[in-house]
């Protein structure tokens, strides 16, 4: 069955994360700070008037970078290590037919932003530029289920520590000199502790180099004792020339 209403962006999520690997795998696990920039002809401030009155809003979003890959009637969630196979429903599989995602995120306020309306928030789990196709307050008496019963994701991941070379900190600590990455330090430890590496090898140690993106930056890491070591905090572009 099809139907005739067409999808179109209302917003444009800006978050720190640049790249999938390293984002969150839910939302709420990283306070990230980031905004939901109206877009034309939804950026007027009577479309989120009475906004500020919650203290959470879902994001109803597009896994635009994954449309191209299509999707399948089972997937194999990364939280069983990526052996077994489930139905695309009966997970939150990036690769879906609609290729729709959902997320609760904090709202710390409304700004304006060189004429656009925006949305201040944390706690996203989206890729910097994800189209938003609709906003709506989360509302605790029937959004939230106390005794709900959450399968494979019931618990929270196992986070791991996260440590920094003398070098790599003082890379951090000069970099969140700028008033665009204040948090640069407490992300990346944050980040880092979900232990962004397929499941299977959860807080085990590899002799693999890794890097996420954040900001405008390269974070270079490894694991180390079976926690993670920052090595290195670089801009984006030094790693493309290197
Ligand atoms: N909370 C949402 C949901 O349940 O629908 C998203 C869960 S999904 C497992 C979270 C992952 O989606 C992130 O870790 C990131 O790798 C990926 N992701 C986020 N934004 C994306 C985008 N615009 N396109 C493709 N993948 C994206």
């Amino acid at each position: 069955m099809s139907f005739a209403s067409q999808l179109q962006a209302v917003a444009v999520c800006h978050t720190p994360y640049k790249q999938k690997f390293g984002i969150p795998r839910q939302p709420g696990l990283v306070s990230a700070r980031g905004y939901v920039e109206l877009v034309d002809p939804f950026n007027h401030a009577d479309c989120v008037r009475g906004i500020e009155q919650y203290s959470h809003i879902w994001l109803l979003f597009c896994f635009h970078e994954n449309l191209a890959q299509g999707w399948k009637p089972t997937v194999r969630p990364p939280r069983l290590g990526g052996n077994e196979k489930m139905g695309v429903f009966a997970t939150r599989s990036t690769f879906r037919p609609n290729g729709i995602g959902q997320s609760v995120v904090k709202l710390h306020g409304i700004v304006k932003r060189k004429g656009k309306v925006c949305l201040e928030i944390s706690g996203m789990d989206l890729l910097d530029g994800t189209p938003v196709v609709d906003i709506k307050p989360y509302i605790p008496f029937s959004d939230a289920i106390v005794d709900a019963k959450g399968g494979i994701a019931h618990d929270a991941p196992l986070q791991i520590n996260v440590s920094f070379t003398r070098d790599a900190k003082e890379q951090a600590l000069g970099y969140a000199k700028s008033e665009d990455r204040p948090d640069l330090v407490s992300l990346i430890e944050a980040v880092l502790a979900q232990d962004p590496r397929p499941a299977y090898k959860k807080a085990k140690d590899d002799a693999k180099g890794y890097q996420v993106a954040l900001y405008d930056l390269d974070i270079l890491w490894q694991m180390d004792g079976g926690n993670a070591l920052v090595t290195a905090v670089i801009p984006a572009q030094a790693l493309a020339k290197s």
